[in-house]
């Protein structure tokens, strides 16, 4: 069998669906753009609204391709150490290193000026630094620029390359003996008149004379003011800032970023070009706040009746996903409202990462087994799920998930199949269920024909009422109800799913707790998944804040009838999320993802109503399927 490394339904996604991802970086880009250019504003939001203009590559010329690897990552600052040597301008950090075949024109002039001609959008900003005798110097470089002049950015003419030079150079009152295309580094305090003033693009500083802070944790209190201070300064004079000598991490950078320092400087030019790059994706400012039920503890952790289980599984959530959701939700979470605890254990039996075949399977059948197997054990033995067992005890029973009905997470409560690609053979598993109720999308697996018969001709022969839209399956009351919903009713939050799921629960529930055995229902928070495969904070953010709002459900239908289980897992992380900032108070979260796949790293589990005691302590998934059975099974 063909290895397959993401879900399936998250390859049929990207195939068939115009990603709004664009739209969403889109939007985020201007915010960034807008940011770049209003640097000196110091904006109540605390997210860093950086771009790759704003990477500087310290030392270019000792990385083994200078300029080019750089460049290629899209930073807008380089820079080069040089020395006049026999009328050529030699790149080198000190003048033992010079090699008469590396030169400014050669290494950077010439390959910055081609580049820039072919992308006329692209902008440059190249830092010379003149190791000594700036009057060489400054005469070869003019004489090497001049040719090239209106690529060359100027106080009045907007160019694609700007030139700064930094190091040995002329006292301000000389500025104006230079064309108006060489910048300097400011000379601090600046006390420059107006046109001295247009020479200057930047000021740099050694970052040690500051603060000694060594990049970890965060900047001491006094070392922020004084820092602070100074760019406060820097940018009131209306130039940019740009310090050396920085440590040179991702929690550096994001202090830098946090307090608007215009060039981030870096020898590592792969992870700070990610790191920028990642940012709009990686960050996500949650406007729509939910607010939380609050729930009455009557029942929960009693030694009450249980007439009601219900199964909510976030495919994909893992702590940081819960605590990214809990963050942008600023500080509040039905989830965290829960207070009996428990870790699950997801490995699978034949691989140490579970897929969601195999995580599965191992909630709804109580074996660990195989990656890729629904409902079946490790020698293929089917698995009788915990939805079956409710059903033989006369409660409804519902399988509800705002994916493919035949996508592995339900298929693993009604099927049994050993491999999860199967996936007609899968939906031709429904109708011998005796399940009440299912909802999702992925109507095509249902209508292939196999042996002559579709699984919807084979559930219909069962008294099945099939819908094919999510209004339809609201209006019936039909006992026996399938909802085959249209692929882009299951959309993602961020392309403008509605309240599929909550109303999805909310029918399930009005329907079957009637019942006087109550009922049995799984409810798959399917897409938080398919945001960690995508790497797409916004969607694992979304999707994670959408099935918390099933879950403030879920405790208040708990409340109001007091003979309710509700646990909530997830059958695996998903991205190996990671959060490296946030602000409760602001919803900002900013995470990064070391995978784009499924992690080995154990689940929570939430558990609320009578007996939810019984769900504290660390096991295999598997016991999950142990532990509700005892109250499904009588
Ligand atoms: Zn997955
Ligand atoms: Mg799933």
């Amino acid at each position: 069998m063909q290895y397959q490394p993401y879900c399936k339904q998250e390859q049929i996604r990207m195939k068939t669906q115009k990603p709004i991802k664009k739209i969403i970086k889109a939007s985020l880009f201007a915010l960034l753009l807008t940011a770049g250019a209003t640097y000196a504003q110091d904006t109540a939001n605390k997210e860093p609204k950086y771009a790759l203009s704003n990477a500087h590559s310290h030392n270019d010329y000792e990385n083994d391709i200078p300029f080019q690897r750089a460049f290629q990552k899209g930073f807008g600052s380089i820079e080069a150490d040089i020395f006049p040597i026999n009328n050529e301008l030699l790149v080198a950090h000190s003048k033992e290193h010079v090699n008469p075949e590396i030169t400014l024109y050669g290494t950077y002039l010439k390959p910055a000026i081609a580049a820039l001609q072919k992308d006329p959008k692209r902008k440059l900003h190249l830092l010379i630094d003149i190791k000594e005798n700036y009057p060489v110097a400054l005469a070869t470089l003019i004489k090497q620029l001049e040719p090239h002049k209106n690529i060359l950015q100027t106080s009045t003419h907007p160019g694609q390359l700007t030139i700064t030079i930094s190091g040995s150079r002329p006292k301000p009152k000389d500025y104006k003996n230079y064309p108006d295309y060489i910048y300097f580094d400011g000379e601090w305090p600046l006390q420059h008149t107006p046109e001295e003033s247009k020479h200057v693009e930047l000021v740099s500083f050694p970052f040690t004379n500051y603060s000694k802070w060594n990049g970890k944790g965060r900047l001491e209190h006094a070392d922020y003011t004084r820092v602070k201070g100074l760019i406060d300064s820097v940018h009131a004079e209306g130039k940019k800032i740009r310090f050396w000598a920085t440590p040179d991490t991702k929690s550096t950078w994001l202090a830098l970023m946090n307090l608007h320092v215009d060039l981030i400087g870096t020898d590592a030019i792969e992870s700070l070009g990610n790191f920028i790059k990642d940012l709009p994706k990686n960050i996500y400012i949650n406007k729509e706040i939910h607010k939380t039920y609050q729930p009455t503890y009557q029942s929960d952790g009693k030694n009450g009746k249980i007439k009601n289980v219900i199964l909510l599984i976030g495919d994909g959530m893992g702590l940081t996903q819960i605590y990214s959701a809990f963050t942008a939700n600023q500080g509040q979470l039905n989830l965290f409202k829960m207070r009996n605890i428990g870790v699950s254990v997801t490995n699978a039996a034949d691989t140490y990462i579970t897929d969601s075949a195999a995580g599965g399977t191992a909630m709804a059948g109580g074996e660990k087994t195989n990656n890729r197997a629904i409902g079946v054990d490790s020698t293929e033995k089917p698995l009788k799920s915990l939805a079956v067992y409710a059903a033989e005890e006369g409660k409804k029973t519902a399988i509800i998930s705002v994916g493919d009905l035949a996508d592995a997470t339900p298929a693993a409560f009604y099927a049994h199949q050993p491999d999860r690609s199967m996936e007609p053979q899968i939906a031709q598993d429904m109708h011998t269920s005796g399940i009440n109720m299912f909802l999702g999308s992925g109507a095509s697996n249902f209508k292939k024909k196999l042996n002559g018969t579709t699984a919807v001709e084979l559930l219909e022969k069962k008294g099945y009422t099939v819908t094919y839209n999510f209004e339809d399956f609201k209006k019936s009351n039909a006992d026996k109800l399938v909802g085959l919903v249209a692929d882009n009713e299951t959309r993602p939050k961020i392309e403008g799913r509605g309240e599929f799921l909550t109303e999805a629960f909310l029918k399930a529930t009005q329907q079957l707790a009637k019942d006087p055995k109550g009922l049995f229902m799984m409810l798959e928070g399917a897409q938080i998944d398919y945001g960690g495969h995508r790497n797409n904070l916004s969607q694992v953010i979304t999707e994670n804040l959408d099935f918390d709002k099933v879950i403030g459900k879920a405790l208040e239908f708990a409340d109001n009838n007091g003979e309710t289980l509700i646990v909530v897992t997830a059958d695996h992380e998903t991205g190996g999320l990671t959060l490296l900032d946030g602000d409760i108070q602001s919803g900002y979260v900013l995470g990064e993802f070391s995978t784009n796949d499924h992690t080995a790293v154990p689940v929570p589990v939430f558990a609320y109503g009578p007996h939810s005691d019984d769900f504290r302590g660390v096991y295999s998934n598997a016991d999950i399927f142990k532990r509700l059975l005892k109250y499904i099974k009588k």
